[in-house]
C-alpha cells in the first residue's frame, strides 16, 4: 500500500455482485464457485475496472468465509475460494494493480452468543490467508457493522502481514447523523479500528455520493491523518417493476469527487449500482485535481 503513502488520491474499482449477475450468476447461488468455474470471467471484472481506470481492485471473495459458504455445503473449501479469487483478480488485472482481498461479515452475531470470538478469527484468518497466498497486496475489511466482529476481522486479516483496509456500513439517522445497523458512528470505529490494525479506514454501502461527505468529515474530524477510502452505493436502490436500479449516474458521482477529496477521502471508488463508467468518469475527474 506504498502508493497510498504518496499523497495522490487513489481510484478504487466499483460493484461486483452485480456485475458477476450481468455475467449470469443465478440468485441463491455461491459467487465464490465462480473463482473456480468461471475463473476467466471473474478475472475479466478486474481487467474491465483497470481499464476504466482503477489503480486498485477488490476481489470476489465477499461471502467466502466457512460461515456464509456453510448454506451452500462449501465451508470446507474456504482457503481454496479465497486463494483462487486473489488469483483472478491478479490474473485480471496485471502486476502493477493493487489487488485488495475482499473481507465481508460472516452473518453470525456475537451479541447473540451463536459465535464466539475465536471463532470468528479463525473464520477470518483462513480467508486471509488464502487471499494472501492467492497474491493480494492487502485486505478491506468491508461492509461491517459490528465494531467488535471488524476488529476481530482487522486482527486476523493483519496477521497475514499484509496491510489492512476496513470499511463500515452507515445508514442516515432521521436526526441527520450516521449509524451502523448496530448503533456505531462513524468516529467511534476510528481509535479502535488503528488500535486492531488498520491501515486505511471509510465506508462502503448503505449512502450515495452525498451522505459519503458527510461520513467522510466525521472521519477525518475525529482523526487527522489516517487514509480514508470511499465506496459509495450509486444512490439508494430503486424497486420499480420488480427491478433494482440505482439513480446516480457516473457524471453524478464525478461530480461530487471533488468534495469527496476536500472533505479528507484518499481513495475513490464504488459500490452497489457502480459500474466500470462510473470508475471512469471518476478516474476522469480525479486526474484533473
Ligand atoms: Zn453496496
Amino acid at each position: 500500500m506504498k502508493k497510498i503513502g504518496e499523497g495522490k488520491v487513489l481510484v478504487s474499482d466499483g460493484a461486483w455482485g452485480t456485475f458477476l449477475q450481468s455475467k449470469g450468476l443465478q440468485p441463491g447461488t455461491c459467487p465464490e464457485i465462480w473463482n473456480v468455474d468461471r475463473f476467466d470471467d471473474v478475472a475479466d471484472i478486474a481487467r474491465r475496472y483497470v481499464e476504466a481506470g482503477s489503480d486498485m481492485v477488490e476481489t470476489n471473495s465477499f461471502g467466502a468465509n466457512s460461515f456464509k459458504l456453510e448454506y451452500f455445503g462449501l465451508e470446507e473449501h474456504a482457503y481454496k475460494l479465497n486463494k483462487t479469487a486473489a488469483e483472478a483478480s491478479r490474473a485480471g488485472a496485471g502486476k502493477d494493480t493493487l489487488v485488495l482481498g475482499s473481507i465481508g461479515p460472516t452473518g453470525k452475531f456475537l451479541i447473540t452468543g451463536e459465535v464466539t470470538e475465536n471463532e470468528l478469527f479463525q473464520a477470518f484468518s483462513e480467508q486471509a490467508r488464502g487471499l494472501r497466498d492467492g497474491g493480494a497486496d492487502a485486505i478491506i475489511v468491508e461492509t461491517m457493522t459490528d465494531l467488535e466482529e471488524a476488529s476481530i476481522a482487522v486482527r486476523a486479516a493483519k496477521s497475514t502481514g499484509l496491510d489492512v483496509v476496513c470499511t463500515m456500513t452507515f445508514d442516515a439517522m432521521p436526526d441527520g447523523t450516521y449509524r451502523s445497523m448496530m448503533g456505531v458512528a462513524p468516529a467511534e470505529m476510528v481509535e479502535p479500528l488503528i488500535e486492531a490494525g488498520a491501515d486505511v479506514l471509510g465506508s462502503n454501502c448503505g449512502n450515495g455520493s452525498l451522505g459519503m461527505i458527510d461520513i467522510v468529515r466525521e472521519i477525518r474530524a475525529a482523526d487527522a491523518t489516517v487514509p480514508i477510502i470511499v465506496h459509495a452505493n450509486a444512490g439508494l436502490p430503486v424497486f420499480e417493476d420488480g427491478k433494482t436500479t440505482f439513480p446516480e449516474t457516473p457524471e453524478f458521482m464525478a461530480g461530487h469527487a471533488r468534495d469527496m477529496v476536500e472533505a479528507g477521502a484518499c481513495i475513490i471508488g464504488g459500490c452497489c449500482g457502480t459500474s466500470p463508467d462510473h470508475i471512469r468518469a471518476i478516474r476522469e475527474k480525479i486526474n484533473t485535481l
